[in-house]
């Protein structure tokens, strides 16, 4: 059934057309969709900021590139986007991004004559620019922020009047295309660098003097400052204070946002809770993204796609694209002064289909690649090796053929919602690991990942047959990806063959002697759990002894595992160390107290490590296992010491 929702009326648009000297054309109408499922944000403010990058789209579409509207036919994409619901296009600017022979670095050649491009066609429907300055000429970012060619040598007095007219000219530029600008940002993701500054102290000057030049040629637009890494403990506090220390004059501290990379909604919202609250600044996401799908249609690898490491809060669906952007907005939306979300570069498609050789041509000649190889002059370590295309074009809201995703649908519905009957989308992937002498048993429900972002178990049927599962068993320890279907859609279950360790804390890792039994025999002046990466053989926590008085180290630590089931074990535990002199040191294995088998261990030097093991340990039902180490050291030098780490009972076949 078709649902009419939101309608974007040309009233609502009207004061931005006036501010822009009526050149806008109306942009009216109605969004709706039978698949899109969008719950509503509660009391989104009507001036709230959707916004997109669109920076890359005038060197996609020299490039060939061609977008359409969701009738089906080819149109101005930014007529497209507002259609859908973005108020606000942002662009980023780089001095000078071409080589000496004018060969574009590529990333959309975006210097300031591109933005004044971009400004008037996002003008002209009615949207605001968002200006990017990266006061860089390439991409600046927390890895890099290069200062331009052109200031390399400037001290930095020289270098601040040089951003302060650089600036003033570029935005005067956008004033005489008429452009309506509603917001510029002094730096992009400058997390403690910024033109090739690394002081907090010059950094300031350079924000100082662009919003200078802001305030005088677009006095009603926003200053931002943008910075990236929410997850980072205290890294936007101590940036807010460093603002305000200095007096940098702006009103909107925006952050980057990747829900995959930058940590929960619940912390983004309490560290820009916490800069609204301490300073009166208005607070933003001004880059955030999410994957439609694993696939690369480009030919150039994806930032992120199928089995990273990474957070995976949503599937990579159009859908579970849209769920991730909607909780942005609504948790932006519930900031104090939260004031808008803009989503990163989701026009930046395939260039073609063919080949990479053939994308690699006009990635080349147009700048629509992520960077050109001319950039390597500029960049020599990173756009210099890996040049290419789009990185991002799995998370765009363009399909490769330059239709819009259903996802685009997002900005407008999250005004009123579209909160449809919801079905099975996805199917979260599925982790079983399983002991080598235990049995493989496969779940026989899974969980499809609802449209509304609910869960919902459902049966499936794994593709795997007896045959494969004997492979597993025989194969030792590995992993195995199998699939299966869940009422039409894929399931995924890594199995992973593992010897399952039956012991608690086997190396240590809670930081003290939790599941074990030490029991001092001697007088050994140190003996406790230490955190040392360089002395650990698993982790960073081994156990520790010293002595300086000799005969004096005995002792036993040993772990008695509870409910341990009947069956065959081998346990094994190792140990390095020095200074010992003569040593009688095993690893043992006691039933029902009884020692049945040891197995002697050495301690010759220093990162030596030695393995005791002991195996074929038969514990019948009802019979305790208990499994440990005795260590005795004679002494000499300066103390017998030792290091022991990685203890494991394992099952034995
Ligand atoms: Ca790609």
């Amino acid at each position: 059934m078709k649902k009419l929702c939101c309608i974007l009326s040309a009233l609502l648009l009207a004061p931005m057309l006036a501010a822009c000297g009526g050149s806008a054309v109306p942009v009216s109408h109605e969004i709706s969709s039978d698949s899109l499922h969008v719950k509503a944000v509660e009391d989104l403010p009507e001036d709230f900021i959707l916004g997109m990058d669109a920076s890359s789209v005038i060197a996609e579409e020299r490039s060939g590139v061609k977008y359409y509207n969701f009738d089906g036919e080819e149109q101005d994409i930014f007529r497209t986007l507002a259609e859908n619901g973005v108020t606000h296009i942002r662009v980023r600017v780089w001095n000078d991004p071409y080589d000496g022979q004018g060969r574009g670095y590529g990333g959309g050649n975006n210097d300031i004559d591109t933005a004044v491009e971009i400004g008037k066609r996002a003008t002209k429907y009615g949207m605001k620019l968002i200006v990017d300055f990266h006061y860089s000429d390439f991409w600046a970012d927390p890895g890099k922020q290069m200062v331009p060619k052109a200031w390399k040598d400037m001290d930095i007095e020289t270098k601040t009047q040089a951003a302060y007219e650089y600036t003033r000219d570029c935005l005067q530029k956008l004033k005489k295309a008429k452009v309506d600008v509603g917001m510029v940002q002094v730096g992009n993701e400058t997390n403690g660098a910024m033109c090739g500054e690394k002081t907090w102290f010059n950094i300031q000057y350079i924000m100082q003097a662009g919003s200078q030049a802001i305030r005088e040629v677009y006095p009603e637009a926003l200053v931002a400052v943008h910075f990236a890494n929410p997850e980072k403990a205290g890294a936007y506090a101590e940036y807010a204070k460093k603002l305000d220390y200095y007096q940098v004059d702006y009103d909107v501290f925006a952050s980057s946002y990747y829900p995959f990379w930058h940590g929960t909604l619940e912390n983004l919202s309490s560290v820009l809770t916490d800069i609204s609250q301490r300073y009166g600044k208005k607070v933003m996401v001004m880059e955030t993204s999410y994957a439609y799908t694993g696939e690369d249609t480009d030919f150039n690898g994806n930032t992120i796609s199928d089995g990273g490491t990474y957070t995976k809060d949503y599937p990579f669906t159009v859908q579970g694209q849209a769920n991730s952007v909607r909780n942005v907005i609504d948790t932006v939306a519930h900031v104090p002064k939260g004031i808008g979300v803009v989503y990163w570069e989701g026009a930046w498609i395939t260039v073609g289909t063919a080949s990479w050789e053939e994308n690699h041509k006009l990635w080349e000649e147009f700048g629509s690649g992520w960077a050109s190889s001319y950039a390597a002059s500029y960049d020599p370590d990173d756009a210099g090796k890996y040049y290419g295309g789009s990185a991002v074009d799995n998370q765009a809201m363009f399909g490769p053929d330059g239709h819009p995703l259903e996802s685009l649908k997002v900005f407008g519905l999250v005004r009123c919602g579209n909160e449809i009957a919801p079905v099975a989308d996805a199917i979260d992937d599925t982790m079983l690991a399983v002991d080598l002498a235990g049995s493989i048993e496969l779940p026989e429900t899974v969980n499809a990942v609802m449209t509304d972002d609910s869960r919902q178990a459902v049966p499936v049927t794994w593709d795997v047959d007896d045959a494969m599962l004997q492979r597993m068993y025989a194969g030792g320890v590995a992993d195995y990806d199998i699939t299966g279907d869940a009422g039409g859609l894929e399931a995924r279950c890594r199995i992973s063959m593992i010897e399952f360790n039956f012991l608690t804390n086997p190396g240590f890792e809670t930081g003290d002697l939790t599941g074990w039994s030490l029991t001092e025999l001697g007088r050994t002046d140190e003996l406790y759990v230490e955190d040392k990466l360089t002395d650990s053989l698993d982790g960073s926590w081994h156990m520790h002894f010293w002595s300086a008085a000799s005969d004096s180290v005995e002792f036993t630590l040993e772990q008695t595992p509870e409910r341990l089931p009947a069956g065959s074990y081998k346990f094994a535990v190792s140990i390095m160390g020095g200074d010992c002199g003569k040593t009688d040191i095993y690893a043992y294995a006691k039933v029902d107290g009884e020692i049945v088998a040891k197995a002697p261990m050495t301690i010759t030097s220093y990162g030596s490590w030695d393995t005791g093991e002991v195996r074929n340990i038969t514990a019948a039902e009802g019979q305790e296992l208990t499994v440990g180490i005795y260590v005795k050291c004679q002494g000499e030098g300066n103390g017998a010491w030792g290091k022991i780490d990685s203890a494991r009972l394992n099952s034995q076949s």
